[in-house]
């Protein structure tokens, strides 16, 4: 399997470093808020990752960190602990915000298909661990204490901008307007370990540490629980493009700091949902939720569907258009395969499913490309082969696609138990689908009764349009 490589910035043929073995970090959310559906999109490309590496015979292990505590607003040492300013919004402990948006995290994760990592791991169960492994970088000349505070010393370091050539002078922190740069630093990009001091007085969470009490900085959770969970070796890390810099940057010089040698050989990154108006953003407070689309009637599925149909490493742009489109697109796919199981079933054919799989598995092998894997599902269904071929073969790419296509197919197949609907009437509901979306619904209105004279009936449920026959 080939994998982009954000730090070679090659495709590089993925090697484990434990034949058969993989071990898998992912940045879990910071539970302050709902994930966004942008938030979303990485944690989908990523079990598609990770269902596709199982896919193809690997034994994965994944490890996810909650961060529920000491993340800013800010990706560097600045900005409000993000923990804190839910905490006053919702007049709730911090504890209390952690625990009801992982639980709501989780649940969206279900709605989506998103498999749940093997191992689980909020930041504050780790404190020791983070103690030990910064007592570990100040025994080794890699950390100091300035100002009550413990940094990281990135000077010690040969390369620092792994994953770009930035130039310290480029660095944003201490030019950006109402952001004072933190005077205790040695250099520009040294970043925080431990807080004992700063503006953060009210801070609820705090534990007692060789340097007094106080907090852990943000980026030091994960190497902790990465080591805690995985060992001195990881294959490999995701996370959305945005946590590049600093966030893995930073993981990088103090895991590689504190072991002596190389930590991580695979970096897979995300790139962003945007919206029209721009990147959307969790602290901003105005975002796009899971439970908003739901409640807007789409399936969270065809979310998952509109992802899969652009590459992971384009940035993608959200609008209820575009995901009109998907579900257009995905209630078409599923009443194609629920005819495939109306059809004389027959057996399978050894010869035609190992050729549809190669394709399929030539597509994800290229760098998961989950558009052409879908082109290569979408082959399957014009194949000149078994009706029993390409159920197993829809079955089969649906263990990483994970669309619940042959489920949704039944179900469409048991509600709708007579014929075909026509393309004819197909056409005709999704032109109303596009005048309902223009708010055009006097077009939409005679749309539903040409329908109906045509002998269809539309109804609008939770899943998306029924069409059903009179
Ligand atoms: P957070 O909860 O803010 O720590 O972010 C959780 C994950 O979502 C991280 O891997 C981020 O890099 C990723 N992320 C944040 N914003 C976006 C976005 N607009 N599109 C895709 N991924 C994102
Ligand atoms: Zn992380």
């Amino acid at each position: 399997m080939k994998l982009y490589n954000s730090l070679t910035r090659k495709k590089e043929e993925f090697i484990p470093r434990f034949p058969g073995k993989v071990s898998m970090y992912t940045c879990g959310p910071t539970v302050y808020h709902y994930a966004h559906i942008g938030n979303l999109r990485s944690y989908i490309m990523e079990d598609v990752l990770e269902k596709y590496m199982r896919f193809s015979g690997l034994d994965v292990k994944r490890v996810m960190n909650i961060t529920d505590v000491g993340h800013l607003t800010s990706d560097g040492d600045t900005g409000d602990d993000k923990m804190l300013k839910g905490a006053k919004r919702e007049h709730k402990t911090v504890m209390e915000i952690a625990k009801f948006y992982t639980d709501a995290f989780f649940e969206d994760c279900k709605k989506l298909n998103i498999k749940t990592p093997d191992v689980i791991e909020p930041a504050t169960g780790c404190i020791d661990e983070f103690i030990k492994v910064i007592e570990g970088l100040i025994e080794k000349g890699y950390a100091y204490e300035a100002g009550g505070n413990i940094y990281f010393d990135t000077s010690k370091l040969e390369k620092y901008y792994v994953f770009n050539d930035f130039k310290e002078e480029d660095l944003a922190v201490g030019v950006r307007e109402g952001v004072t740069e933190d005077a205790n630093k040695k250099n520009k990009a040294d970043f925080v370990l431990w807080f004992t001091k700063s503006k953060f007085d009210d801070q609820e969470l705090k534990w007692n540490s060789p340097w007094g009490i106080g907090y852990p900085g943000w980026h030091i959770e994960c190497s902790c629980i990465s080591m805690k969970n995985l060992g001195e070796y990881l294959d490999i890390h995701c996370g959305g493009i945005d946590n590049a810099f600093p966030h893995h940057t930073n993981e990088i010089a103090q895991s590689e700091a504190y072991l002596g040698h190389e930590w991580c050989r695979y970096w897979f990154h995300v790139h962003h949902l945007n919206t029209n108006s721009g990147k959307m953003s969790k602290s901003k407070g105005e975002f796009l939720t899971v439970s908003l689309l739901e409640s807007k009637g789409y399936d969270p599925i065809v979310y998952r569907f509109f992802c899969l149909n652009s590459h992971y490493r384009k940035s993608l742009v959200f609008s209820y258009e575009n995901l009109d489109n998907a579900a257009a697109s995905f209630n078409k796919l599923v009443s194609r395969i629920s005819a495939i199981l109306k059809e004389k079933q027959g057996e399978v054919d050894k010869e035609s499913f190992d050729t549809l799989k190669a394709s399929f598995c030539e597509a994800m092998d290229n760098d998961i490309n989950t558009s052409l894997a879908l082109t290569a599902l979408y082959d399957v269904l014009k194949a000149q082969t078994t009706a029993a071929t390409k159920i197993a073969l829809i079955n089969e790419f649906d263990k990483v696609l994970s669309l619940d296509l042959v489920k949704k197919a039944e179900q469409l197949k048991s509600e709708n138990n007579e014929e075909d609907i026509p393309d004819e009437i197909m056409e005709l509901v999704e032109k109303r689908a596009v005048a309902r979306r223009e708010k055009n619904f006097s077009l939409a209105d005679s749309l539903r009764d040409e329908i109906a004279e045509k002998g269809y009936i539309i109804e609008e449920t939770r899943q998306g349009t029924r069409i059903r026959k009179k």
